[in-house]
């Protein structure tokens, strides 16, 4: 059938006019406000959740409409349970952050919802994505020219990585394709090779050295021998922070054997990334201007919210040429001011204008702000190692590359550790994780949120000893 406007109502309750943006506004940076107030008395972890509540989010909308202040308060609730890992005493895995003015960027973003795919579209807007991934570019030493995509986080960014080598090093053919990680590389290296068509036994895993680094000699002979044997070593992944121990791979090694080899050279710094900034991260990924490609997390070391990866490459013509694709119903669109259709870059067509909610905390802040707060996460770490390793009971083998600290109980079997580990989190205070390490079980501290500091961290320490007794 064919609908006629004559059969709508006149009433268009979709489009909130200006007074109830406003009042909806002041209810929502209320309860923005009040979330951010209470993060330093917020329990760091809530795992009673009531089965009613999570029922009752579940519920499927009515037909008429909902309250707001209810509806807010619903939502108030529901970020009360699980885990904050927006708060100070959020250790675990890699904390983010959640900057506040990266969030009120978004929803600017988001009203003036405009397309950001293809330049011509709102070409000042992908100006300031482009000027964002250009900084980067030049922070990590790579060659004008270079470039990249905002992606929504390290797995993404990883994936365009690992496609765009794959076709510049292998075309079509994928037979006998060879790339090498270590067995502390995170797995979505893995995980991008098989999204990419890769079977498993194209992921070859290098020994690492004890300080848990790719083995760079091991490395160069499992080439040497894969070759030999007729297949084709196309990529090497190095790690710019691990996520187990935060440690760094030999990066200028690794750059220096990947180009002898012939390889695409991909550097995951995921975590790790925002170091660049501070002197001592950039000594320690010396080598890193050298990557063919680099994915970088600005929801972990630029504190961002969750949602925000970058992958820069030296050569932005390569990730076109693997990214690419036309339809005829883009036919309008031409390049305009020598700017990137970010469409052509990467898997997606549509997707949020992802420029502004890292201009403007980057411009507001000023980069020197998130130097002074990776250079304090980096110091608290320093802290948190030579507490626990001053402590007879702790083992703690590897002093931190960044800002990851794993340990455990000396003499202990896993499961005191696994006990260990529910204590502190049973304090509600702070929330650690833990990972396995050559077969057995450690906790992990990783220092990275920007609303940790000094006293939470002398509070983490007293409640690791207190635990352990
Ligand atoms: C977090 C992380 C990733 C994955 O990034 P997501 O943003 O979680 O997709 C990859 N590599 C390292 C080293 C990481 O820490």
């Amino acid at each position: 059938m064919t609908y006629r406007a004559s059969h709508h109502s006149r009433h268009y309750p979709l489009e909130l006019p200006p007074v109830d943006i406003r009042e909806f506004g002041h209810m929502a940076v209320e309860l923005a406000a009040d979330l951010v107030t209470r993060y330093p008395e917020a329990p760091a972890s809530e795992f009673d959740t009531a089965e009613s509540l999570v029922k009752e989010m579940a519920l499927p909308p009515g037909e008429e409409p909902g309250s707001l202040p209810s509806l807010l308060a619903a939502f108030r609730e529901a970020v009360g349970h699980g885990v904050d890992t927006a708060g100070p005493g959020y250790l675990a895995y890699i904390p983010a952050g959640g900057l506040a003015s990266s969030a009120v960027a978004d929803m600017l973003s988001q009203i003036a919802n405009r397309f950001t795919g293809v330049a011509q579209l709102a070409p000042a807007l992908v100006a300031m994505e482009r000027g964002v991934l250009t900084w980067l570019c030049g922070l990590f030493g790579l060659p004008k020219g270079a470039g990249g995509l905002v992606t929504t986080g390290g797995s993404l960014a990883t994936l365009s990585a690992v496609v765009t080598a794959r076709h510049h090093r292998l075309g079509f053919d994928l037979a006998g394709a060879r790339l090498y990680v270590t067995e502390q590389t995170h797995y979505c290296v893995a995980k991008a090779a098989a999204v990419a068509g890769l079977p498993p036994e194209s992921v070859r895993t290098v020994p690492t050295t004890p300080a848990l680094g790719m083995d760079v000699e091991a490395a160069a002979h499992m080439i040497a021998d894969d070759r030999a044997a007729g297949l084709r070593p196309f990529l090497l992944v190095g790690t710019a922070g691990t996520t187990n121990t935060g440690a760094v791979d030999p990066l200028a090694d690794l750059a220096e054997l990947t180009r002898a080899e012939d390889l695409w050279f991909h550097v995951d710094a995921a975590y790790g990334g925002g170091f660049q900034l501070t002197r001592y991260g950039k000594a320690r990924f010396a080598g890193i201007h050298n990557a063919d490609s680099i994915a970088l997390d600005p929801h972990k070391s630029l504190f961002l919210p969750y949602g925000t990866g970058v992958l820069l490459v030296r050569d932005p013509a390569l990730l076109g040429a693997a990214h690419a694709g036309d339809g005829v119903y883009l036919q309008d669109l031409d390049a305009v001011y020598g700017l990137p259709d970010y469409a052509q870059l990467g898997p997606e067509l549509t997707r949020d204008a992802r420029g502004m909610r890292l201009w403007l905390p980057l411009h507001l802040h000023g980069v020197k702000a998130f130097r002074e707060a990776l250079e304090e996460k980096l110091a608290l770490t320093g802290d948190v190692y030579l507490g626990l390793a001053a402590d007879s009971r702790f083992e703690v083998p590897w002093a931190p590359d960044l800002t990851v600290v794993a340990f455990r109980l000396r003499d202990r079997d896993d499961e005191a550790n696994e006990e260990l580990l529910r204590r502190i989190n049973a304090s509600k205070r702070v929330f650690l994780s833990s990972t396995t390490i050559n077969g057995r079980f450690y906790l992990r501290v990783c220092v990275l949120s920007h609303r940790t500091h000094a006293d939470r961290i002398g509070e983490l320490l007293e409640i690791i000893g207190a635990c352990a007794d």
